[in-house]
């Protein structure tokens, strides 16, 4: 049962192929025997998830139909669960158990989806590696001394290992897609605003953005369809109708204008890498595609500006972890300015600390216009140049990284290597636009994939150009020897 799809669940449950409580208790028993290779959990929450199974169960029974209806999925541990710990990766929140649902969480579960528990990722999603989790590293089943991308490397290992059959996660830089491409799934960051950032630990506000980790494009529709819309609680939802994602899968590509960025295929590119994004056009060139060169001359500048906003909003966002009100208290304070100062050296880890410094810095009166206004500037500019490209094509298309998965510990002493990870991910948070990551073929035995942006609110797009190529393709089925 472990190797079907959402989509194909939603039919086993209609037809009454088998229940909810027993694909939950199959797939909990394949945690049990196999997360200790992989570890993509940090808490399994085995007594709620049947709970939940036989209540959907009940649901069917009574006549609901609804595709998510008993099917299990789990979330990345910084949406906010009630009644079950939420850690965010951190050591300052590992005794935090969330008071409230976040609104994907209650979204989720109001559709009669499953929650197994709760995934690993990097602390406060600060990281492409899953290296700086509090709860230790989390491995590539594709290939367990490698990393599985991050910093929603838990949804990613937890997916590819057939584990589950879909993740929520969250995309601030990449944190979505690159795990994607690294795991061999297809991963979706909506346009900022689509889903509501209610109840998700906050790491950069203006970047963050929820969405789903699946095998297929068809079952991102599926997560997409519930987790997104407008959210009152949010103040940068955006009050718009949703799309129909599932409905709109199928369209033709005919006369789908696919924009190839120049700056994507310079160097630092992976030519492993470059050939199997060239080989993904062709498929789509047969598919009713055409192509044509495009430029984003303003990309160069992009690390430097997130590097700058993502920590500025880090360092306002995680003041709020003092030592008082959440988590993590030092032990035997001498005052308050000493438990404030220990718990946070105590709870924090040094990838955290490093961005909080880095961003209290860049905030500091005298440098917020040198550095923090200025990278507004340049986030302006490289919308500006998205929305030049989008006039000309309605796709844009190329790698999602520049190389395939690193040994752990490969990049752990050069942050600026790993930063470096997320050159082709980070403009569309910096713009807030979609994209997604899609299985598009192999380097030596390592997935690669590739990356496709459109322009605001165009999620049904991007799933409608993923669908088709996995129609026409099955690098997105292949899955890890072993899982
Ligand atoms: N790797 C990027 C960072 O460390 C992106 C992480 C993310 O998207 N959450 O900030």
């Amino acid at each position: 049962m472990h190797q079907l799809t959402l989509a194909e669940i939603a039919r086993g449950l209609a037809a009454k192929e088998f229940s909810s409580v027993e694909l939950t208790r199959a797939l909990l028993a394949r945690i049990h025997q196999l997360d200790p290779q992989l570890n993509a959990f940090i808490s399994v929450t085995e007594d709620l998830a049947l709970q939940q199974a036989q209540a959907a169960d009940a649901r069917r029974a009574a006549g609901e139909n609804g595709a998510l209806l008993g099917a299990p999925i789990a979330h990345k541990d910084l949406f906010c669960t009630q009644g079950v710990r939420t850690s965010c990766g951190s050591k300052i929140l590992d005794n935090f158990v969330a008071p409230y649902n976040a609104t994907v969480v209650e979204k989720l579960a109001n559709a009669g989806a499953v929650s197994l528990g709760k995934l690993n990722m990097d602390e406060f999603a600060m990281g492409s590696a899953n290296e700086s989790s509090h709860y230790g590293p989390v491995k590539n089943p594709w290939d367990l001394e490698r990393v599985p991308g991050g910093s929603s490397g838990g949804s990613a290992a937890a997916v590819a290992a057939r584990l589950l059959p879909a993740a929520t996660g969250t995309d601030t830089g990449g944190s979505i897609r690159q795990p994607a491409a690294l795991t061999n799934l297809t991963g979706l960051k909506p346009t900022y605003g689509r889903v509501s950032r209610w109840g998700m630990i906050a790491y950069a506000s203006s970047l963050d953005q929820g969405g789903p980790l699946a095998r297929t494009a068809e079952d991102c529709a599926l997560m997409l369809q519930a987790m997104a819309g407008f959210d009152p609680k949010d103040s940068t939802s955006v009050d718009q109708p949703l799309d129909d994602y599932l409905g709109e899968l199928n369209k033709p590509l005919d006369g789908l204008r696919i924009g190839l960025p120049k700056e994507y295929f310079g160097a630092g590119l992976d030519p492993r890498i470059a050939e199997i994004v060239m080989a993904s056009v062709e498929e789509l060139k047969k598919l009713g595609a055409s192509v044509k060169e495009i430029s984003l001359p303003n990309m160069k500048h992009a690390i430097p500006a997130y590097y700058v906003i993502a920590p500025a909003e880090a360092s306002s966002n995680l003041s709020r972890f003092d030592g008082v009100r959440f988590g993590y208290r030092c032990a035997n304070p001498e005052n308050l300015e000493d438990l404030y100062k220990r718990s946070r050296a105590e709870g924090f880890g040094e990838e955290v600390k490093r961005r909080i410094m880095v961003g209290t810095y860049a905030l500091s009166a005298g440098y917020y216009d040198a550095y923090y206004l200025q990278a507004q500037k340049i986030r302006r500019l490289i919308k500006n140049d998205f929305m030049a490209a989008f006039a000309e094509v309605d796709v844009i298309l190329g790698p999602t990284t520049p190389s395939p998965a690193w040994k752990l510990g490969e990049k752990n002493n050069d942050p600026v290597a790993q930063y470096l990870e997320d050159i082709y991910t980070i403009t569309a948070n910096l713009a807030g636009l979609p994209g997604l990551s899609m299985p598009a073929g192999f380097a030596d035995g390592l997935p690669v994939g590739v990356q496709l942006l459109a322009p605001y609110f165009q999620e049904a797009r991007l799933l409608n150009v993923a669908h088709r190529y996995q129609q026409a393709t099955d690098w997105h089925t292949r899955a890890p020897a072993g899982f």
